[in-house]
């Protein structure tokens, strides 16, 4: 890697890679999440990630590039962390609370992966593509945003439940 081209390349495939992995592992948190704002926001949230992994595609094809060939690593350790969790008994309450907490670690990452791409598309003068990158930051926030409300909600519930 000698240029800047070549490092936003790569964090093009990084992000590709982790994309990837999450359409994955996100049907088997969907599956394990009781509360349904929950369950509809993963959902939301799986159909969103669907189209930021073709947004990449797209990235890719005006770049002359594979989206193909690397592995986000972090991404692969934080889906084991959370596929390990969900393997854990826990009751419906405490499995969604958790989700949420692995959830938000994924998006936070997300959050900082297109952050960067972002900046590095602008120094290299890729308008459009910056543009594109930038979708996927807002709708990453937005999720983050919506988990954060739901883990709000459960500690407001709490207070309820317990006057
Ligand atoms: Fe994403
Ligand atoms: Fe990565
Ligand atoms: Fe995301």
């Amino acid at each position: 890697m000698k240029t800047l081209e070549d490092l936003f390349e790569h964090q093009i495939k990084d992000l590709y890679s982790a994309e990837t992995q999450l359409v994955k592992v996100l049907p088997k948190m969907i599956d394990k999440a009781s509360d349904s704002k929950l369950k509809e926001t993963f959902e939301g949230h799986l159909a969103e990630t669907k189209m930021q992994k073709s947004r990449l595609e797209t990235i890719c094809r005006e770049m002359n590039i594979t989206p193909a060939g690397e592995t986000c690593k972090a991404m692969k350790g934080l889906i084991k962390e959370t596929k390990h969790f969900i393997s854990e008994a826990a009751t419906d309450d405490v499995m969604d609370a958790g989700l949420i907490a692995e959830a938000q670690r994924v998006e936070h990452y997300e959050i900082s992966g297109y952050g960067t791409a972002v900046r590095f598309a602008k120094e290299l003068g890729h308008r459009n593509i910056a543009k594109t990158l930038q979708e996927t930051l807002d709708e990453e926030y937005d999720t983050d945003n919506k988990l954060d409300k739901l883990a709000e909600g459960r500690l407001n519930k709490k207070a309820i439940d317990q006057n």
